[in-house]
């Protein structure tokens, strides 16, 4: 892993683990963004908290590799200068043997302002990974 320090760090989706504390991001989406390659998502709840977490760490690389081909935009880059305030997954559930849906809430401040993104998204999955596929505003 490039950043060493980053593994112990409460991981930024805000996954609470059995212990009823913050799960290290190591432990939690660091294990799929940082092995992309040989560790994919095993659901898709937990690919969306880690594109989520990608977008605080600013790993395009991770958004674009788990976005599917037909609706990933080819020039997609992350706007610099977010300020991630956290992540409410409200609802997940299984729409097919391979697809899925997730609602969620992001919140974030850019240029002081604050934005919500409430979203319902949806996730198909190929093989043995799961892809995000679009979303609808709510
Ligand atoms: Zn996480």
């Amino acid at each position: 892993m490039s950043k060493p320090a980053l593994t112990a760090t409460p991981c930024p989706c805000g996954q609470i683990g059995a212990a009823k504390k913050p799960l290290a991001y190591a432990d939690c989406c660091g294990r799929f963004i940082e092995a992309f390659d040989t560790t994919p998502a095993p659901d898709a709840q937990s690919l969306m908290r880690s594109r989520y977490s990608a977008f605080v760490l600013e790993r395009a690389d991770y958004l674009r590799s788990t976005w599917d081909a037909t609706t990933r935009l080819p020039d997609f880059t992350i706007q610099p200068g977010a300020k991630w305030l956290g992540l409410e997954v409200r609802a997940a559930r299984s729409t097919g043997t391979d697809s899925a849906e997730a609602e969620f809430v992001a919140r974030y401040r850019m240029d002081g302002r604050a934005v919500r993104v409430h979203e319902r998204s949806r996730f198909l999955r190929i093989g043995e990974r799961w892809f995000y596929v679009d979303g609808d505003a709510l």
